[in-house]
């Protein structure tokens, strides 16, 4: 059977910048293009703010500083994990409370936050910023001329739309957008891991003796950490390509769960929100003109920011991330942000995580916003000095 889709396509706005998929690399892409004046619409394709973090309820911000308490990452990933602590409950701890620490401590700039209220909280921040929000709108498929994508179809309610773009940046968490102009993209492979958020009698003593909800809201981890350890025996490992694939992973992390609590006592625990996205690590990244690997301490001379390394092993380690993991030279106005740029091995590791999304997304709403003659011609000199006078940090 040969289905044609001939459905009319409705004709929509055009912006300077597109940024699709409104996870943490997303809203800070958004924010830091509509700063800079560009005319910016962030396109979401579930009904809430802030991707795997809120949604996946993650909810743990790894830290801005390496293990000595150096700030490595600070402009928009600092004013995220601020935003995430402001409203709703937090662990920071004091000498990081308002992120201005210059002395050297063992205690890091990370913390625990609300999921839901954090996710409210970024609705404000992004319409305070000046972007323009669209909602239960799945991106399928940039419109491509040669190396330029013109703007992108998307599912709605109404149908088919299209957006008009002069940039966009793929902020999907799985490189949808390259993936489907044809770049070339890796896959990654995932263990088993679930998190859920519930209540039990043990939390509920945590919170009377703390009077802080922190402790009211318990995290149950299930199946794997991020070495492997607790992945089922003889699973298989779960690459998030399609539908088929998210299916079993999803169903396979719920029942873990369920499986633990369903022969407790029914009353004495609850399971208040589940996970409306999949907990998937790495499912695509794109292959861009530099496959950063994380090598403790280079420098690049096309640096968009630094990090550090946040994993038990990675005391002390410092990185720089060059702009050439954030676009391949075949694709002149597309632009990676988040746990999708051109990384592999402790790279893809390093870089995946919430306060380094939100840097690599900073950088490319600002390439997005700044890109008029191609990727291959963005002036790095005046990028630089745009994103040092938006706090970003070259450790
Ligand atoms: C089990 C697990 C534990 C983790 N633990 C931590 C931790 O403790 N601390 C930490 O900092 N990080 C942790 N991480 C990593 C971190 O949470 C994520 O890598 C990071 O939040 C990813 O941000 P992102 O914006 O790049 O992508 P995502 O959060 O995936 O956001 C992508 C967004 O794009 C949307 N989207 C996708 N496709 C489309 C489309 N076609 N059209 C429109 N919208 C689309 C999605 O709905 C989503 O909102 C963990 C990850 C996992 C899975």
């Amino acid at each position: 059977m040969n289905i044609v889709d001939n459905r009319e396509v409705i004709i929509k706005g055009n912006y300077d910048v597109i940024v699709v998929g409104g996870g943490i690399a997303g809203v800070s892409a958004a924010v830091s293009a509509a700063r800079e004046g560009a005319k910016t619409l962030i396109m979401e394709k579930s009904i809430m703010f802030g991707g795997l973090a809120t949604a996946g309820l993650i909810s743990w911000y790894e830290p801005l500083c390496d293990s000595n308490g150096k700030k490595m990452i600070s402009g928009i990933a600092e004013e995220l994990i601020q935003l995430s602590a402001k409203y709703g409950f937090d662990n920071l701890p004091d000498v990081w409370k308002d992120g201005n620490n210059t002395t050297q401590t063992n205690k890091k700039y990370a913390t625990y936050f609300s999921p839901t209220i954090f996710a409210m909280a970024l609705d404000q921040y992004l319409i305070e910023n000046n972007v323009e929000i669209i909602l239960d709108c799945m991106a399928t498929f940039p419109v491509m001329n040669g190396s330029v994508c013109e703007g992108i179809v998307a599912e709605t309610k109404e149908g088919k739309v299209f957006y008009g773009a002069k940039s966009v940046v793929d902020a999907t968490g799985d490189a949808d957008i390259f993936a489907k102009a044809g770049a070339p993209v890796v896959s990654g492979d995932n263990y088993l891991s679930f998190v859920a958020h519930g209540i039990n009698h043990e939390a509920i003593e945590k919170y009377n003796n703390n009077n802080n909800m922190l402790f009211l809201r318990k995290w149950f981890f299930e199946g794997s950490n991020l070495f492997g350890k607790g992945h089922p025996e003889g699973m298989e490992l779960a690459k998030g390509l399609t539908s088929e694939d998210i299916t079993w992973f999803v169903l396979a992390g719920r029942k873990l769960l369920f499986d633990k609590i369903k022969d407790q006592d029914k009353n004495s625990r609850d399971v208040t929100t589940l996970p409306s996205m999949p907990q998937f690590r790495k499912i695509r990244r794109i292959v861009g003109e530099h496959e950063f690997v994380a090598i403790d301490g280079e420098k690049f001379d096309n640096a968009i920011g630094s990090c550090g390394d946040f994993r038990p092993n990675g005391k002390g380690k410092h990185y720089q991330i060059p702009i050439t993991s954030l676009y391949n030279k075949n694709y002149s106005n597309l632009i990676a942000a988040g746990r999708i740029i051109s990384a592999s091995g402790d790279g893809w590791e390093v870089t995946r995580v919430i306060p380094v999304c939100a840097l690599t997304g900073q950088a490319a709403g600002l390439i997005a916003a700044i890109n008029k003659d191609g990727i291959n011609n963005i002036n790095y000199i005046e990028l630089a000095n745009k994103l040092k006078d938006n706090k970003v940090l070259f450790v």
